[in-house]
Order: structure tokens, then sequence, then C-alpha cells
């Protein structure tokens, strides 16, 4: 018998146990480390857009500029799946512009009236 360690795809730990079957039955896995962000996995994702790595890269094109179904093409993954990973990433909420838009559309024509003025 030869036993491969399982190691958790989020923090790396192999500090992890058996936690019993899917519904099409796989085997999942719980992770035992107390800082890691999730503690149920499976090593075998079916669908790409669940794998930790594949979210990753949703992310950092999101960052960089690619749009939504550019993102979709490239990774392989289905659109709408790119919009739920984008919704749930704690990184992506960082990036909302609400405070800058307001601010721009108060100030520039106040700036074009005194300009005006002047003249
Ligand atoms: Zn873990």
């Amino acid at each position: 018998m030869v036993s491969i360690p399982v190691q958790c795809p989020y923090c790396h730990s192999t500090a992890v146990i058996k936690a019993g079957k899917q519904a099409n039955g796989t085997q999942r896995f719980q992770c035992h480390n107390e800082q890691c962000v999730r503690r149920i996995f499976l090593l075998p994702y079916q669908d790409r857009g669940r794998a930790p790595e594949v979210r990753r890269q949703v992310v950092d094109m999101a960052i960089n500029g690619s749009g939504i179904r550019d993102t979709a093409r490239v990774l392989r993954i289905s659109p709408t799946t790119v919009v739920a990973v984008l919704k749930k990433s704690p990184r992506a909420s960082y990036r909302q512009p609400h405070v800058a838009a307001s601010w721009s559309f108060t100030r520039r024509p106040r700036l074009g009236r005194t300009r005006s003025r002047a003249r």
C-alpha cells in the first residue's frame, strides 16, 4: 500500500483529514490549519472555476484591466464564473471608485465658471 500525502491547495499544509464525500462520490478533505481561509476542499476539482489557481488568475487579470469576457476566454471558464469569483474576492471590493467619481463631477464645472468670469 502506498500513501500519498494530501496538501491543502490554499495554505499548502499537510494537516489534512478526510471529510466525507461529495454527492457525486469524490472525496472531500478538511484542512486543520487554524489560519487557513478554507476548511473543506476537494483535490480533483471538476470545474476549473473552483480551483484556487484559476480564481487567483481571475482577480489578477481584472486588476490588470482585462474584461469579463476576455478573462473567461483566456482561462477557459464561463463569464458567469468570472463575475461570481470577482464578487466573492475581498480584493475586488477595494477597487470601487465611487468617492473619486463624485469628486470629479462636482469640481470640474466650478473650474469652468471661474475661467469664464476671468475673461
Ligand atoms: Zn488549508
